[in-house]
């Protein structure tokens, strides 16, 4: 541990604070993590924490679900800049108009939106609960927002229901080719193929397991394989290699690279706790209408 990594350790403990990470945080910030996770296991971890200030190395929709779900602690998201560009291709109203035009539709919002989107959807979703979540919806009908390759994976494992899908998408995940993954086959053809369903749909059909962060870690620690090709961000690479030290990762072309999420640093997240902010606010009415979103969700898995 280094002396910066030393110093948030020790204003943690004095402030009570517990510190948050996603898994493409950078190594130094899941170093010092108390608990690393995809969004909605951080959101769920928050729930249990008896701590007052949560600190949340991610992006913005990530931390206003914590702050959804924990409403009386204090959120603290050390850069205010770190967005997600996917969560901004939908808005609320974008929700209402999609309404209007497929009536009897069920809005099936991924977690990576925002909380006013949240707000006026009927039910969450994540990568890992998606499908199960659609065949639970008691329609037939569903808008399903915002990532169109999660959205067509979804459409191919539930074949009864009509998915209106939002042509929203990742632009970190966009960016796997097939050439990326006919190179990587050809270096490392015995390698299991493990992607995220935020990749193109030509990567989907191809990859031998299609899986959220949790589900990698998962298979990673399960499988016989001793070599992986992965297709999420890079810095799920570092935490699978950390935690299976005698298996081989390597990234499905060259490593991705989400600028959002790599733009907090150590720096940032002492200053966020000395100066306790950016201190996630939400209109007390969104929070109530989206938790009954997220809470929807928890009930059909
Ligand atoms: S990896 Fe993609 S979905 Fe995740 S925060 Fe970055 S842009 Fe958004």
């Amino acid at each position: 541990m280094d002396n910066l990594q030393k110093k948030i350790v020790e204003l943690k403990k004095e402030k009570k604070a517990v510190i948050l990470a996603h898994n493409y945080q950078i190594p130094q910030i899941q170093e010092i993590a108390d608990f690393l996770g995809d969004s909605l296991e951080l959101a769920r971890i928050s729930r249990k924490l008896k701590e007052r200030i949560i600190v949340l190395c991610g992006v913005r929709f990530m931390a206003e679900t914590v702050k959804i779900l924990s409403p009386e602690k204090k959120v603290i998201l050390p850069v205010m800049g770190a967005g997600c560009p996917m969560a901004d291709m939908i808005t609320r109203e974008d929700i209402l108009k999609e309404k209007t035009a497929h009536p009897g539709a069920w809005v099936v919002s991924y977690v990576n939106t925002s909380a006013e989107v949240k707000a006026v959807s009927d039910v969450c979703c994540t990568s890992s609960n998606a499908v199960k979540v659609v065949e639970n919806v008691p329609v037939d009908k569903v808008i399903f927002v915002p990532d169109k390759n999660l959205g067509w994976w979804v459409e191919k494992n539930v074949p009864g229901k009509k998915i209106f899908s939002w042509q929203g998408y990742c632009l970190v995940h966009e960016e796997f080719s097939l050439k990326d993954l006919e190179e990587s086959k050809k270096l490392y053809p015995e390698a299991e193929v493990i992607v995220h369903p935020e990749c193109r749909r030509e990567i989907l059909e191809r990859a031998d397991y299609v899986m959220s962060t949790s589900g990698m870690l998962k298979r990673a620690k399960e499988s016989k394989s001793t070599k992986f090709i992965i297709g999420t961000e890079e810095g799920m690479i570092y935490r699978l290699k950390k935690e299976n030290p005698a298996k081989e990762f390597c990234s499905l072309g060259t490593p991705k690279v989400c600028v959002n999420m790599k733009k907090t640093t150590l720096q940032d997240v002492y200053h966020s706790l000395e100066s306790e902010k950016y201190n996630i606010e939400i209109d007390p009415v969104v929070i109530e209408k989206a938790s009954l979103a997220l809470e929807r969700m928890v009930s059909y898995i």
